[in-house]
């Protein structure tokens, strides 16, 4: 059966590695899907390839300014192109029946809200969007049908070490962290750290954005809200182990004191292809482990003195409501603030902290209703206060 897909964030780490796997599929199969939309950034060379390769019907960037060379790019092709934020919304309203949120930052809210309202499949890699409205992402769902499957490894790990459990059987689930490659480092030397530093992760091949925010532990605290909204876990439930080898992406404890753990190669290919193929499991060309030549597998407990994110993390779990969306939103701005040199590697946490105290004095954000409308004035009043203190102090 021919399945209707699109791909939002086509061009990035996990939208490449996914259109990598559709590929595959078509070759093995022609009729396996029919491409409806992909959508990108600036890089018009490679959406314009991938919308060829697997004839989609439309291809999306996110930049008006793009939008000449896209066309000129898919020009006789028969594929339509189009650009900017409504754009990509719109594309997310042609029907499909499975779609994969792959952009990154706050910006894949609104498309992935739109393929909800289809009642379609969406194979969630966009966490932002649940740290910033997971009430509203699963509201959303329920209501139209919809069915939203984690690709985040940790996620899908525990998605999978769950299976047909009772849920009320599951005691906590443990999501591993790598730490990073500064796990070993003190204050001093974290002070000291560049954008370029943090820019390498030992393990996994992403995105900048998502690397640094290994590196400072943003994204581990991301993913702890990302826990408790899917998964309704309370938040003591959830804890966080450092293992360096990022070959344990999750573990499930049960009432009886079991553990399973989900276990596979650092390849973000495996968690998207068992989105794709749910719910059975396709052939995904990941490297298999040879567990005997790894030899071991270390653990560690977190150090939330050195890495505060993850404080916060609880923190914005308690304060519930819009707050979500006012620390995804500081976090993205503290991130732009590091990468563009203003603010040190050790700031951020601290700034992201002064953001959600601001814009909790001057919003409800415990109590506000979730709605779109409410989710982006709230991420637009972060930004703004993350970059009026960072001004104030320089
Ligand atoms: P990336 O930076 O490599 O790619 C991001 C994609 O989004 C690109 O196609 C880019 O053009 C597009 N994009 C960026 N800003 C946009 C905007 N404002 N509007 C529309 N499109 C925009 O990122 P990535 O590493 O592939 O990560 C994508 C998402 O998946 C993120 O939410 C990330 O946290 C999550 N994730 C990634 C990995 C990974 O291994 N890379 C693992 C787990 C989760
Ligand atoms: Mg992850």
């Amino acid at each position: 059966m021919t399945r209707k897909v699109s791909v939002f964030g086509s061009t990035g780490s996990i939208g490449v590695s996914t259109v990598d796997l559709l590929t595959r599929g078509l070759a093995q199969d022609g009729a396996a899907y029919d491409v409806v939309a992909l959508t990108g950034g600036r890089n018009v060379q490679l959406l314009a390839q991938q919308a060829r390769a697997l004839r989609a019907g439309i291809a999306v960037t996110a930049h008006d300014a793009c939008l000449p060379q896209l066309r000129e790019l898919l020009a006789g092709t028969g594929i339509e192109t189009a650009s900017g934020p409504d754009a990509i919304a719109e594309a997310a309203e042609r029907p499909v029946d499975w779609a994969m949120s792959a952009i990154v930052g706050a910006a894949g809210l609104p498309p992935g809200l739109a393929v909800l309202k289809q009642g379609a499949t969406l194979a969630l890699a966009n966490k932002e969007s649940l740290v910033a409205a997971g009430p509203l992402m699963l509201a959303t769902a329920r209501a139209h049908g919809a069915r939203i499957l984690p690709v985040d490894s940790e996620h899908s790990g525990i998605f999978q070490a769950m299976g047909q459990e009772d849920a009320a059987c599951v005691e906590r689930v443990i999501i591993t962290a790598s730490g990073g490659p500064f796990r070993t480092w003190d204050l001093d030397r974290l002070a000291q750290v560049t954008p370029a530093q943090a820019a390498t992760h030992p393990n996994w091949d992403m995105g900048q954005r998502i690397t640094i925010d290994s590196a400072s532990m943003f994204n581990k605290a991301m993913e702890i809200i990302e826990t408790h909204e899917f998964f309704g876990l309370e938040p003591h439930r959830i804890e966080v182990l450092v293992h360096p080898q990022s070959l344990v992406h999750a573990l499930v404890g049960f009432r009886d004191g079991g553990l399973l753990a989900h276990v596979g190669p650092a390849d973000m290919r495996h968690a998207i292809g068992y989105a794709l193929h749910w719910p059975g499991r396709g052939d995904v060309p990941v490297e298999r482990l040879d567990l005997a030549q790894i030899g071991r597998l270390d653990f560690e407990a977190p150090d939330e003195v050195r890495f505060p994110a993850l404080r916060l993390a609880r923190e914005v779990m308690q304060a519930g409501g819009l707050t979500g969306a006012a620390f995804n939103a500081a976090k993205e701005t503290a991130l732009d603030l590091f990468i563009d040199g203003r603010i040190g590697f050790l700031d951020m946490a601290p700034l992201v902290e002064r953001v959600l105290d601001t814009v909790y004095a001057e919003t409800r954000l415990g109590t506000a209703e979730l709605n779109l409308d409410n989710v982006l004035n709230v991420d637009h009043l972060a930004r703004q206060a993350a970059i009026a203190s960072v001004r104030a102090r320089t």
